[in-house]
C-alpha cells in the first residue's frame, strides 16, 4: 500500500472493525485520513490517529450532508487525490433492535436508511471525484442484509439496501476504474454491536456453528479489507465478501450437536 492515500470513517475506538482495518492498512505503508462522529469520539479518535502515524482526523457526522462536504474538501485540499475509502458507519435506535421488525418507527427506518445505508452512496459520489486514477471502496455489511437474524430487524433491511447500493455504486463506477466492495462481517463485540439485543447469545451461537467453530476478530476483517483495498483484488468490484467464519454457508446446528 505504499504511495496510497485513503480515508478510514467509522472509528469509535480501539474495538471497532474500521480500528482493525485501519492497522493492516498502515502496517503495510498506506497514508491514512480518519474521520469521526462527534468531539467525544475525536478525543478517542486522535490519539489511535496518531499511534499509525496519522495527525489528519477530521470531524464528520453523516447526517449532515454538509459535514460530509466539509470532510471530502479538506481531503481535496490536503491530497489533492484518494486511492481508497472505508464505509464502517451504522446505526439504528436500540430501542427498535429488538422485538418485533414490523414495529420498526417511520422516522428511525427513515434515520437508519441514511446513516447505514444512503451515507455511503453521498461519500462514494464525492470520493469518486478524487479518484482520477481509479480507486477502491469498501463499506460493512452483515448476514442480517440476506436472512433473518432475531433482533436485527431494520438493520437487516438497511444492510439489504447498502449491498444493492455496492453493485450499483460498481456499476456506476467501474468505467472509470474503480472498485466498489462490501465485507459482510460475523459478529464481533464492538459499540454497535453492543446495541442489538441477545448480541452475547448470538456470538455463542456462531461460535458454536460456524464451520471454523469461532467468531471473527478486527484483525479477520482487517485482512481481507487489505485485499480488497490494494491492487491484489484489481479484477473484483460489487462483490459482498464474506469474513464470518463460514457462517454463511449453513443450514442446520453442527452435525455433532444434532447427534448428541
Ligand atoms: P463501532 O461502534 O465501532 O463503529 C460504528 C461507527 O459508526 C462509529 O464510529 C460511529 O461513530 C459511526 N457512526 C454512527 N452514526 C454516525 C453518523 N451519523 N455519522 C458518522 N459516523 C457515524 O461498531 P462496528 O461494529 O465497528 O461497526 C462498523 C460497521 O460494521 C457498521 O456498519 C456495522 O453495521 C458493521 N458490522 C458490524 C458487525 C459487528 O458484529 N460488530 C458485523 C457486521 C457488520
Amino acid at each position: 500500500m505504499n504511495g496510497k492515500r485513503g480515508l478510514i470513517m467509522g472509528v469509535a475506538n480501539n474495538h471497532s472493525i474500521a480500528w482493525g482495518i485501519a492497522q493492516k492498512l498502515a502496517g503495510q505503508g498506506a497514508e491514512l485520513a480518519f474521520t469521526y462522529q462527534g468531539e467525544a469520539l475525536g478525543k478517542r479518535v486522535k490519539p489511535l490517529a496518531a499511534e499509525l502515524g496519522s495527525d489528519f482526523v477530521i470531524p464528520c457526522d453523516v447526517e449532515d450532508i454538509a459535514s460530509v462536504d466539509a470532510a471530502i474538501a479538506a481531503i481535496k485540499d490536503k491530497w489533492g487525490t484518494l486511492d481508497f475509502v472505508v464505509h464502517a458507519i451504522g446505526f439504528s435506535d436500540k430501542n427498535e433492535l429488538k422485538g418485533l421488525y414490523a414495529d420498526t418507527s417511520r422516522e428511525n427506518f427513515s434515520r437508519t436508511m441514511v446513516i447505514s445505508c444512503f451515507s455511503f452512496t453521498e461519500i462514494a459520489k464525492r470520493a469518486a471525484e478524487l479518484m482520477s486514477e481509479g480507486g477502491s471502496m469498501l463499506t460493512l455489511t452483515y448476514g442480517g442484509s440476506m436472512r433473518i437474524m432475531p433482533n436485527y430487524n431494520v438493520m437487516g433491511v438497511a444492510k439489504a439496501a447498502l449491498e444493492a447500493s455496492v453493485r450499483y455504486l460498481a456499476g456506476d463506477y467501474g468505467p472509470r476504474g474503480i472498485r466498489v466492495n462490501a465485507i459482510s462481517a460475523g459478529p464481533i463485540r464492538t459499540l454497535a454491536g453492543a446495541g442489538i439485543s441477545d448480541a452475547r447469545a448470538m456470538l455463542s451461537w456462531q461460535q458454536k456453528n460456524a464451520p471454523l467453530r469461532r467468531t471473527v476478530t478486527i484483525e479477520d476483517v482487517g485482512n481481507s479489507a487489505l485485499y480488497l483495498l490494494s491492487d491484489l483484488s484489481s479484477g473484483v468490484t460489487g462483490e459482498i465478501h464474506y469474513v464470518d467464519a463460514g457462517y454463511n454457508i449453513t443450514s442446520m446446528p453442527t452435525l455433532e450437536r444434532l447427534a448428541k
